[in-house]
Order: structure tokens, then C-alpha cells, then sequence
């Protein structure tokens, strides 16, 4: 027995590593990220930017500027307040950290495999509730586990991740209502959504929203926001790590987040790309494609494991869920630029021709 074996609590030996893929010289279609560079006008401008940041020195602690910049960029109301994250993940963390040792965090599944992994990290109870067959909220179902196990965390992915479906907003509404808990509601999505519950923050003392430019084109700045009443905010604000966000974010961030009008023009290539290939892929009688208010689609298919390895030996990644009983043979593909998504529809083409 090696010493970290002696040493580490026997909980977290038992975890399985958050794995990632190996994807140099491939199409990535795995991870959600926006196909989208920096564009190459911007550049030289932002590299002068970047330049100015002052290394020597810690960051600006409460990184001001950045939240009204991310404040602008989503319309967020100033009545509200915003906590910003290294990454959306450091603040479902930060979140469960403020739990006692008994709580429980409850989500639906499948949904974000992070509210999970973290209610383990952080030693909480973690109660699932299975999504019905359309992947909507079973509400009576999720009701009756609240009840039981009074979670003092709940997690709902809207839209979903990794369905890509938005749930019935009434449902939401009467999850806040009818539980103690803190819900949380994951925007990670919203650019690509219909809908959202940023206008329900005020009315909601209890509901907190995430947000994140990861899907919008900046999964390389970590960079995540929690959006609440001021006074949430406040006493969460307690369990942050000082300088979480590093001045090269920070500078990133005010620079590259004021070009709003891309970053929406942006999201609305991918939602005419989704549409696109939802289409396309729909047409095909050996796939059932499920509708997506984000910027990937759930697909269905005959074996995902061999279609997996089919479009990975064609330099193409996607994520499959072969192994989930919910999802059995179900790929999930991010939408990706025009080329990489003519590219895949080939490969699948091919594969069922
Ligand atoms: C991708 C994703 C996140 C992670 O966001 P980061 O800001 O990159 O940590 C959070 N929630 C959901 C539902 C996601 O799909």
C-alpha cells in the first residue's frame, strides 16, 4: 500500500477521475466549447490590452469592472447581486461548502455530473430524481424526495446538460415554492435558450442563477458568475477565495466581453447550425434526435460505443453515454461551425449508408 493510499480518505480513492479525452488534431464536438477564435482584427488590440495587466501584483479582489462588464453583456439588473467563480464549477463548490455536514444537494439526472461529484467532495448527501422518459421533471416524483430528505441544495440544469432540453417552467416554479432548499438554477445554456428565470431572481428569495462564458466562447478564461439577491450574494461572498480571478481573466474578460453584438451573432450561427443538423440528422430513420435549447444535440442511435469509435477513428469527438442505463446508446455532439458540422454529417452519413 502506497502511503496516499494510508493517507486519503477512502470516499475519494473510490471516485473515479474526472476524465478527459485525448483530441489534438481532432474535431472536437465533445465539450460544449463555441468553435468560435478570437477574431483576428481583435487581436492585436487585445494582445496591447493583455499587456497592461500588472503581474507582480494580486488581483483586483473584488474584480469590479469584470461583473459590470458580464452585467452589460447579460442584462443583468442592478437591484441583483453577482458573484464571479474560476469557472461556474468553483461556485456549485462554493455553494456546497456553506452546507452543513448532514445536507443533502438534489438534482435530477441525468443531468451535470459536477453537482455530484462535488456533493462527494464536500462530504454532503447527494439524492438524485430520475427525469421521465422525455426527460422532462417527474414533479410529483421530485416533490415526494424533497419532502423525504429535505435537500438544502437543489440543482436544475435549464436547459439540461446533457438532454438539451429546457423543463416545464411551471414545475421550477413550484420546486422554489414548495422546497426549503436553495435552488439553483444552471444557465450555463443560456445563450442558445428561449427562455431563462434571470427576471424570477427578485421574486425568489431562495433562487440563485449560474451563469458561465464557457459556452460562449471563453472555456479557456474560467470564468462563471452566481447571480442572486444582494444579501445571498453577500454572505456567500464570505466563502470565496481571495483573487479567484487571476488578472489575465480579468483583463481577457473586460476587453474581449464588450463585443456583445459578436458574441450574440455568435450563439445565433450555432442556433441555426442546431437546427441544421437536428434537421438533417432527423431525416435519417436510424437516429432519433432529441430537441435542443443548447449547443448540443442527444442523439440516439443503434450502438453508440461503435459509432463513437467510427467517428473517432474519422477525427471526430463527440461524447457518448453508452454505459448510462437512462441514455443507452445516446452520443451527445456540441454543435460546432459550419465545416466541422458538415464534416460530421458526413462521417454519420457514411457510417449508415
Ligand atoms: C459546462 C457546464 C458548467 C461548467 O461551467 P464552467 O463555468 O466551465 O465551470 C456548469 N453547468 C452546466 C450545466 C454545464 O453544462
Amino acid at each position: 500500500m502506497t502511503f496516499i493510499n494510508k493517507w486519503l480518505r477512502s470516499d475519494i480513492q473510490n471516485i473515479k477521475a474526472y476524465h478527459v479525452p485525448k483530441s489534438e488534431n481532432m474535431i472536437k464536438l465533445d465539450a460544449m466549447e463555441s468553435p468560435f477564435l478570437v477574431p483576428k482584427d481583435l487581436m492585436k488590440p487585445y494582445l496591447t490590452y493583455l499587456s497592461e495587466a500588472v503581474l507582480n501584483r494580486y488581483p483586483n479582489p473584488g474584480a469590479e469592472e469584470v461583473q459590470q462588464t458580464l452585467r452589460s453583456l447579460m442584462d443583468i439588473p442592478n437591484e441583483l447581486g453577482v458573484l464571479l467563480g474560476n469557472g461556474s464549477d468553483e461556485l456549485i463548490q462554493l455553494m456546497a461548502l456553506a452546507c452543513e455536514t448532514d445536507d443533502t444537494i438534489l438534482s435530477v439526472e441525468p443531468s451535470f455530473v459536477m453537482y455530484e461529484m462535488i456533493a462527494k467532495f464536500t462530504r454532503l448527501n447527494y439524492q438524485g430524481v430520475l427525469l421521465d422518459d422525455n426527460f422532462e421533471i417527474n414533479l410529483d416524483g421530485t416533490l415526494n424526495e424533497i419532502k423525504r430528505t429535505q435537500p438544502k441544495l437543489i440543482f436544475i440544469a435549464y436547459p439540461n446538460n446533457p438532454t438539451g432540453n429546457a423543463f416545464d417552467r411551471e414545475s421550477i416554479h413550484t420546486i422554489i415554492n414548495e422546497s426549503e432548499a436553495l435552488v439553483v438554477v444552471d444557465e450555463a445554456y443560456y445563450a442558445y435558450s428561449e427562455d431563462s428565470f434571470l427576471n424570477e431572481v427578485a421574486n425568489y428569495p431562495n433562487l440563485v442563477l449560474l451563469r458561465t462564458i464557457s459556452k460562449i466562447g471563453f472555456a479557456g478564461l474560467r470564468l462563471g458568475l452566481l447571480i442572486g439577491s444582494q444579501d445571498t450574494i453577500r454572505e456567500l461572498d464570505k466563502l470565496r477565495l481571495p483573487y479567484n480571478i487571476n488578472n489575465l481573466t480579468q483583463a481577457s474578460a473586460k476587453f474581449l466581453l464588450k463585443g456583445k453584438d459578436r458574441i450574440v451573432a455568435n450563439a445565433n450561427i450555432i442556433i441555426n447550425e442546431r437546427q441544421r443538423l437536428f434537421d438533417e440528422l432527423t431525416a435519417m430513420a436510424s437516429l432519433k434526435v432529441f430537441p435542443s435549447q443548447a449547443n448540443f444535440l442527444l442523439i440516439k442511435v443503434d450502438d453508440a460505443k461503435v459509432l463513437f469509435e467510427f467517428l473517432k477513428a474519422n477525427g471526430i469527438l463527440v461524447k457518448s453515454f453508452a454505459m448510462n442505463p437512462q441514455l443507452s446508446n445516446c452520443i451527445r455532439v456540441t454543435v460546432g461551425d459550419p465545416s466541422e458540422n458538415n464534416e460530421f454529417l458526413e462521417q454519420i452519413k457514411s457510417y449508415y449508408g
